[in-house]
């Protein structure tokens, strides 16, 4: 089995979940410590910081009173308050302003097609309506999760359905009026959890940093493959890869697995605050998050300076056309660098031989759907695109000026585009 395919089994069937604040994910990050240490990375060492966990009650049960007696399979989703409440359903559709006018009180029922799930809670928050039902937009996907609070409580109640039973529940709702009990339990308490840190030193700059980072939290419901085990994992062997090169690296390359992505870029954000005044002089920032993993190859920048020239360079030595593109969005860990200041990097591709759905916060996102032969070979370009921006020429002591605070609160009317070549819109 090749290092890729290993440490990929082990994150995903060894370990399974690792859901932010649990047993899990500690065994993960101690687990990604182990091999940076086998990789002979420097320092390799685990980053604490204090969070607020949300941890799952009894399952959260939906049971439609009226016109009919019958439950819904639901999950509560990260970061939804406790509730034991009954109130009218509305058909909110896609959760879009004009979808939600109009609207009287209740439990609003939204496939959240008209923006990220985030910005639709906070859409229904301020509308004091009394939860959102959030129906899973892939067919056959079961039932699907993602954080409503950013690491902090959620103010309305937020389940999930399944696609199917969400078409139900529109279908009850075009007929007549419909009554439901929403049930959902949870608790939050303060938690301890850990980015994972190794680095390969510069000869000439080492004062300049090049961050390698990728989440390595997933949410509870699965093995979160693709999702990002898949990026961790790329950030692992691109280790592997660069350390056995470290004499040939001008800048120093720092990698990161990320805690608390799925909930809030928690880790990213510690570590931009945490390290703000070295990251003043870091070169750039590439996330692995979904990673691309086969053609059309593609450099996705955030304020890269002269990123097409990089792009092509990149295709001139790996001799594979890479397309290049601005990429603005705030639902990744390279937002707290961007927003230092720092460019960001993302190598965006095609799903290799996975296809759609991707199941991507659902239980379905497993490892046996990912090409590992696809992911070792991307993690292999990636190690030569990584290799090219710790060691490009460039102005030395570069002095990045923070372009706003860290936060991951932009409005989407701020971003210029939402896709960064991760398959889904719907995520952190
Ligand atoms: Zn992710």
């Amino acid at each position: 089995m090749s290092e890729v395919a290993n440490n990929l089994a082990v994150l995903c069937n060894e370990i399974g979940p690792r859901f932010a604040g649990t047993e899990s994910y500690r065994r993960a990050a101690e687990f990604m410590v182990g091999q940076f240490a086998a990789y002979q990375l420097n320092r390799p060492h685990l980053e604490p910081f204090a969070f607020t966990a949300w941890r799952r009650g009894v399952p959260a049960r939906l049971i439609i009173t009226a016109p009919v007696t019958r439950e819904f399979e639901c999950y509560a989703l990260p970061y939804s308050p406790t509730t034991d409440c009954q109130a009218p359903l509305v058909n909110g559709g896609t959760g879009s302003v004009a979808d939600l006018a109009g609207l009287g009180p209740g439990f609003v029922v939204t496939d959240g097609a008209s923006g990220h799930r985030q910005e639709v809670y906070e859409r229904l928050v301020a509308r004091s309506f009394a939860g959102i039902i959030l129906i899973n937009r892939t067919p056959g996907g079961g039932l699907h999760t993602g954080s409503v609070g950013n690491g902090q409580p959620g103010k309305i109640p937020a389940v999930s359905v399944r696609y199917e039973d969400g078409q139900a529940l529109r279908q009850l709702l075009a007929v007549g009026d419909v009554s439901a009990h929403l049930i959902a339990d949870s608790h939050l308490e303060p938690a301890t959890t850990w980015n994972v840190v190794g680095e390969l030193p510069g000869s000439e700059c080492p004062e300049e940093l090049v961050i390698v980072g990728g989440h390595l939290d997933s949410h509870d419901i699965g093995p979160g493959a693709y999702d990002n085990a898949a990026g961790a994992v790329m950030v692992l062997e691109m280790a592997r890869l660069l350390a056995q090169r470290r004499g040939e690296l001008k800048r120093t390359v720092r990698f990161i697995g990320f805690a608390a992505e799925e909930i809030g870029l928690l880790g990213s954000q510690h570590h931009a605050r945490a390290h703000a005044e070295e990251l003043r002089r870091a070169r750039a920032m590439f996330n692995c998050d979904t990673p691309g993993l086969s053609r059309p190859w593609g450099l996705v920048t955030w304020n890269y300076p002269r990123a097409g020239e990089l792009a092509a360079n990149v295709s001139r030595e790996l001799g594979v056309e890479f397309g290049c593109r601005e990429g603005k969005h705030n639902r990744s860990d390279q937002f707290p660098f961007t927003a230092l200041g720092v460019p960001a990097v993302v190598l965006s591709g095609g799903r290799g031989e996975m296809t759609p759905p991707f199941y991507l916060h659902m239980a379905g996102d497993t490892a046996d759907r990912i090409p590992t032969a696809k992911l070792a070979a991307a993690a292999v370009m990636a190690a030569h695109i990584v290799l090219r921006l710790a060691n490009d020429p460039g102005r030395k002591n570069l002095e990045r000026k923070p372009v706003g605070g860290v936060s991951n609160t932009t409005s989407s009317s701020e971003i210029h585009a939402t896709n960064n070549g991760c398959a889904a819109d719907d995520r952190l």
